[in-house]
């Protein structure tokens, strides 16, 4: 047995062979029904098409003998696609190339050959239509130009079946390019949208909501939701979510983030990408089966918001009624929608800061005119005192009683101490505004500061105004940790304001209270004017002075925002509870002391 040589062209002829994608395809009615002619024609038992592979002969249809492929070696087509011409055979039993071949020797006895070569274009034969009979014969020259005729009726089924794959896809192709086209102008517009709607200052779910809609508009029958990480970063809250059931939005509402919690709180726990194809079946939504399932919902892909310096601000999700993956185009979306959200929630954080810091200057400015008018008042008080008593003096030269004189002398030196005590307030708020404030944090027993406070502040006014303190703490070994001059300042300035700010013939008195295992809690309580609830938000910031400005109590309205400082530079903590015309109870709670270890703060 003789194999054929292969053609020259063997290798254009198999890429023409393979641009055909017809190897390995179902049988057609157009290819067997040339088969049926081509036998009928020619009178013979049996009719092939045979396309010629690298190593086999693929029978796109047979007629008479049940085939589909067969090795390259043992066929008698291999030679047909030698030359353009028919290749006839008449007797292969007798023919020294096939005498001992198997498919002579064996099924299906093939004695006579005629192939007409399938030539797709000059030179490139990619297989042959044959006939086969199991007698030696011959056909006639009519017979030939028929076998002839079919064959390139063949070929010209293979190009028209080529030019319409061709078509599918360049079809396929334009649709796709299409669909791109029509998606990146839809987000285009949703991009537009956004802008505009930020920039008409809509609130923050207003614009959430139409980036939502824009994307089930493209996406059709998959309702999506934003939801918005919490400022503790731990819990996920509704940003936008239309199209989902209430009852669903309500349950997800404030979830928490976790490691399984269904698609969105998990991206929002890993910060990736979360794809659920089917919600029944993934262990991320096992807490949440029962609520998709009443809600209808199968699959959910969830994409996590990061704003542009990265921070994880939310997700964003697409939801499917059946279970489904995302393709590159399902995935772009999510991605787009992610962005935009992200621009969205950003700026209007942003606005949300620019306005506070504005309110802050705002007020702030406004605190310090005040400030500036409450200081001169303060200031030309006791100014006024110093001139007027020193000019009386001048006046009367050596007409007054030594007594007199040592009166106005009196009032000279008083008044000097209190703008002394005014400007070292304010020194002492412009330091620690600047940052320069030196604390030795050291182990301070509480009893003796409080005695020392209470003298200063019983010789003073708390004499005048008849004002009894009393302090209630029994235990002499409780202390605390903190700076011993600092510590000293604020519970005078406390102690003074619980005087200053009380009825004549009221009372002030101080106890402890131990908070949890580490804190000291020192109270001041006075039976005094009290404070207004709504007025206790303002009455640490600088420059507060409630409705004491408008009477006689002198002040600047900055000895608590100094105090409040100091607590907390010492971490502490102040606060108050108070009732108007009934007192006022003021409390610092500082580390309580267990050693004597000293520590310092720079
Ligand atoms: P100043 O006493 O110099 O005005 P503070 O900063 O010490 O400044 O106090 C701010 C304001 O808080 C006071 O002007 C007063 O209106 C109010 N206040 C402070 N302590 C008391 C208190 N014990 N009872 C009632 N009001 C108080």
């Amino acid at each position: 047995m003789l194999s054929a040589p292969l053609p020259d062209n063997e290798e254009e002829r198999l890429e023409a062979l393979y641009g055909l994608n017809i190897l390995d395809t179902i049988e057609e009615q157009a290819y067997d029904d040339l088969t049926f002619l081509s036998a009928q024609i020619c009178g013979a038992p049996i009719a092939l098409i045979s396309l010629i592979d690298r190593n086999r002969q693929c029978i796109k249809s047979h007629h008479g003998f049940d085939i589909t492929v067969m090795s390259r070696e043992l066929g008698l087509c291999p030679y047909a696609i030698l030359d353009d011409e028919l290749t006839i055979i008449e007797d292969a039993s007798k023919d020294e190339r096939f005498h001992d071949n198997p498919l002579v020797t064996g099924e299906p006895h093939i004695k006579f050959y005629a192939g007409a070569p399938l030539i797709f274009s000059a030179g490139v034969r990619i297989g042959a239509l044959c006939i086969i009979d199991t007698v030696a014969r011959t056909i006639s020259p009519d017979q030939q130009k028929a076998l002839e005729a079919l064959a390139r009726q063949v070929v010209s089924q293979l190009e028209q079946r080529q030019a319409v794959h061709d078509l599918n896809i360049s079809n396929k192709h334009r649709s796709d390019v299409l669909t791109k086209l029509k998606n990146s102008e839809a987000r285009e517009r949703a991009r537009s949208r956004t802008l505009e709607k930020l920039a008409k200052g809509c609130l923050l779910s207003e614009v959430l909501e139409s980036i939502v809609y824009s994307v089930e508009d493209e996406l059709e029958e998959s309702p999506c939701s934003i939801l918005l990480l919490d400022d503790e970063k731990k819990h996920l809250l509704l940003g936008a979510a239309p199209n989902l059931p209430t009852f669903y939005n309500d349950a997800i509402h404030n979830m928490e983030t976790g490691p399984m919690s269904g698609s969105c709180g998990t991206a929002a726990h890993t910060g990736q990408r979360v794809i659920v194809e089917d919600i029944q079946n993934d262990p991320y939504w096992e807490p949440f089966k029962a609520l998709a399932s009443k809600a209808g919902l199968a699959a959910c892909w969830s994409e996590p918001i990061h704003s542009s310096e990265g921070e994880l601000l939310g997700t964003f999700a697409i939801y499917h009624t059946t279970p489904q993956a995302p393709d590159d185009a399902g995935i772009s979306v999510i991605e787009h929608a992610s962005k935009l959200a992200a621009i969205a929630i950003q700026r209007k954080r942003e606005e949300q800061v620019l306005r506070t810091a504005k309110h802050l200057a705002e007020n702030a400015s406004k605190a310090k005119s005040q400030f500036l008018s409450s200081m001169s008042h303060e200031l030309r008080t006791p100014l006024n005192a110093i001139i007027g008593f020193g000019q009386l003096l001048k006046i009367k030269g050596s007409n007054i009683s030594s007594e007199e004189a040592q009166g106005y002398i009196k009032e000279i030196m008083s008044a000097g101490y209190h703008l002394l005590d005014l400007i070292n307030e304010v020194l002492d708020l412009s330091r620690i505004e600047a940052g320069h404030l030196n604390l030795q944090i050291e182990s301070i027993p509480l009893n003796p500061v409080l005695t020392e406070c209470l003298a200063q502040i019983n010789a003073g006014l708390a004499d005048q105004l008849d004002i009894t303190l009393a302090n209630h703490i029994d235990d002499p070994n409780l202390a605390i940790m903190a700076d011993s001059q600092r510590i000293r300042q604020v519970l005078t300035n406390l102690l003074s304001n619980a005087v200053k700010y009380n009825n004549k013939g009221g009372s002030v008195a101080i106890k402890t209270e131990l908070v949890g295992e580490d804190r000291l809690r020192i109270v001041i309580t006075d039976t005094g004017i009290g404070i207004a609830t709504a007025d206790i938000d303002r009455l640490f910031d600088p420059f507060e002075r409630l409705s004491s400005s408008y009477g006689n109590i002198q002040g600047t309205g900055i000895g608590l925002t100094v105090t409040k400082t100091l607590v907390e530079a010492m971490s502490g903590n102040i606060g108050v509870n108070s009732i108007v015309d009934q007192g006022s109870s003021f409390w610092v709670e500082l580390p309580s002391a267990k050693t004597e270890n000293q520590v310092v703060v720079g």
